[in-house]
């Protein structure tokens, strides 16, 4: 008779994954956005849409949220407080880059552009 000798180890068990606790932030950036943002681009562009927010006509042949005066997508209804309204394009409306940040009532950053007024 040869004695067994049977090494019994804790079989797994508490295994804790570091990092499985994701923090969901409240804001959910749709996938889908980039595309409605280039519909309205397209829509106003072609309407010659102005500024809803000064009422001035917007700079078409600038690129996008590029310069103070080109175009940029406005929520009327804030998307932090109506984020199923994101990507309807109807709350969707034409506005100056500087007009649009200046407000900074939407989920966008606020960027330290200064005021430049015009470029000397
Ligand atoms: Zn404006």
């Amino acid at each position: 008779m040869v004695p067994v000798l049977l090494l019994t180890r804790g079989t797994g068990g508490g295994g804790t994954c570091p990092g499985d606790t994701r923090g969901r932030d409240t804001m959910q950036r749709s996938t889908r956005w980039p595309l409605v943002r280039k519909l309205a681009w397209d829509r106003d562009r072609k309407a010659r849409a102005v500024c809803h927010l000064c009422g001035q006509p917007i700079r078409y042949d600038l690129k996008p949220s590029s310069d103070p005066e080109s175009w940029e997508p406005d929520h009327v209804l804030p998307v932090s407080k109506y984020p199923e309204l994101e990507l309807d394009l109807k709350n969707i409306k034409a506005s100056h880059m500087r007009c649009n940040r200046a407000r900074g009532d939407d989920s966008y950053h606020k960027l330290d552009i200064g005021m430049q007024s015009r470029i000397w």
